[in-house]
C-alpha cells in the first residue's frame, strides 16, 4: 500500500482524514500537501492537529510561512509557502531545522522552495470535486510507507 485515495464529501471528512493520519503519523514525518487553493489543506492540518491535542485556533500560515505546535507527544510544524519568493529566506529563517526526528512537518505549496524543502514521506494530494473533494496518499519513503499501512487498517 504506496498508494490511497478515496473521497470526502464535506468538510468533517477533511477533518476525520486528519485526526485518522494523526494516528497513523509519527514524529520525522515530512508531508507535502498539494492541491488547488481551496483544496482542503489546511482543513486536513487542522483536523490532524486537534488529533493531537490542539485545542486552539489553527491559523493558516499565508504570511509567516510557519505556524509551529508543541503538542503532548511531539511539536508539529505547519508551512504554507504559497508566499515564498527568497530562497535566501529559507536559509535565513533556519526553516531546514524544523525537519528533525523529534517532530512532523506538514508543507502546503511545497514546489514554492523546490530544492530547499526537504523530500517528503508522503504526499498528500486533494482535489475539489463538485460539492467535495478527494484525496490521493503516496508514500515516498518506507517511514511513509508504514503510516499508509497503519491509516488503511
Ligand atoms: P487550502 O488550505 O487547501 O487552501 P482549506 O483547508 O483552507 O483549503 O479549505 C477551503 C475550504 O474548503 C474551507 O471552507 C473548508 O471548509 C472546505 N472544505 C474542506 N474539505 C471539504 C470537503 N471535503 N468538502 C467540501 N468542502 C470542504
Ligand atoms: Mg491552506
Amino acid at each position: 500500500t504506496s498508494v490511497q485515495s478515496g473521497g470526502l464529501p464535506d468538510e468533517s471528512a477533511t477533518l476525520a482524514l486528519g485526526a485518522a493520519f494523526a494516528a497513523a503519523a509519527e514524529p520525522g514525518l515530512t508531508v507535502h500537501l498539494l492541491g488547488d487553493l481551496g483544496a482542503g489543506k489546511t482543513t486536513f492540518t487542522r483536523g490532524l492537529l486537534a488529533a493531537l491535542g490542539h485545542r486552539g485556533k489553527v491559523k493558516s500560515p499565508t504570511y509567516t510561512l510557519v505556524e509551529s505546535y508543541a503538542l503532548p507527544e511531539y511539536s508539529v510544524h505547519h508551512f504554507d509557502l504559497y508566499r515564498f519568493a527568497d530562497p535566501e529566506e529559507w536559509n535565513d529563517a533556519g526553516f531546514s531545522e524544523y525537519f528533525g526526528q523529534d517532530s512532523l512537518c506538514l508543507v502546503e505549496w511545497p514546489d514554492k522552495a523546490r530544492g530547499l524543502a526537504p523530500a517528503p514521506d508522503i504526499v498528500l494530494e486533494l482535489a475539489v470535486a463538485g460539492d467535495g473533494r478527494t484525496y490521493h496518499f503516496q508514500a515516498l519513503s518506507q517511514t511513509g510507507q508504514s503510516c499508509l499501512i497503519r491509516l488503511s487498517t
